[in-house]
């Protein structure tokens, strides 16, 4: 069947989020020490632990266990401190953190010449709010279609729901569809699940049978290749 979609992940898919996160969560640990008197690390061990405690709380299924306004407030609850400072965590995490976006190297182009051949979207996990937000600092919110994020429907990857809702929004089967992201477990193995093919964007080798690129440059001629755009 002919590609009509190509759908993408968004972190560390057309951004290195790694290091977007890294460089805010250091500022952040800067705020930690002079406000909370807490070191690096003791801010480190606190953060993960909330972290897996969202997850569970909720058993991972929804959007919220990414919202940092929540996982500030859970951290500041744990440490007995008054949960005034969560407002303004959010805020340095999230301005550090947006500065630090940038698009990876030729992102926007690809995005642009595949805009011709297919319709273009992200399927993201997360909430709504800081999804766009992040599109708009990376300067893709023109050259995209739509936009899927988990909150808006209520199911994480690889839950297929969110693929579906991505392939309706695209105006195709999910088998017109391919997805393309950093993760073989979220990303490659949810798409197959849910009818779509996958391409896996990596610059580590694939499990066997997934097809990757190291590059989103090499999408437009792959996707040729496999049977998608104008024919
Ligand atoms: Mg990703």
């Amino acid at each position: 069947m002919r590609l009509r979609a190509v759908i993408f992940d968004l972190d560390n898919t057309l951004y290195d989020y790694d290091a977007a996160h890294e460089t805010a969560f250091r500022t952040l640990c800067g705020y930690a020490e002079t406000i909370l008197g807490l070191s690096q690390a003791d801010f480190r061990a606190v953060y993960d632990g909330v972290m897996n405690e969202q997850i569970a709380r909720t058993g991972g299924e929804y959007a919220a266990i990414h919202n940092r306004m929540i996982r500030f407030q859970m951290i500041l609850e744990r440490l007995g401190k008054p949960i005034l400072y969560a407002p303004e965590m959010s805020d340095l995490y999230w301005t550090v953190f947006l500065a630090a976006c940038t698009p990876v190297a030729g992102v926007r182009e690809t995005l642009e010449t595949l805009r011709a051949s297919y319709r273009v979207g992200v399927g993201t996990n997360m909430t709504a709010d800081y999804q766009f937000r992040k599109l708009q600092k990376l300067g893709l919110l023109s050259v995209i279609d739509f936009m899927v994020s988990s909150e808006e429907v209520g199911a994480e990857k690889p839950e297929r729901r969110l693929f579906e809702a991505c392939a309706a929004k695209a105006g195709c089967t999910p088998e017109e569809c391919v997805f393309v992201g950093d993760s073989v477990a979220h990303d490659v193995r949810g798409a197959e699940n849910a009818g779509m093919r996958a391409v896996l964007l990596s610059s580590n080798p694939a499990p066997e049978g997934v097809t990757r690129i190291a590059s989103v440059a090499e999408l437009p001629g792959l996707l040729r290749a496999m049977g998608g755009g104008a024919g």
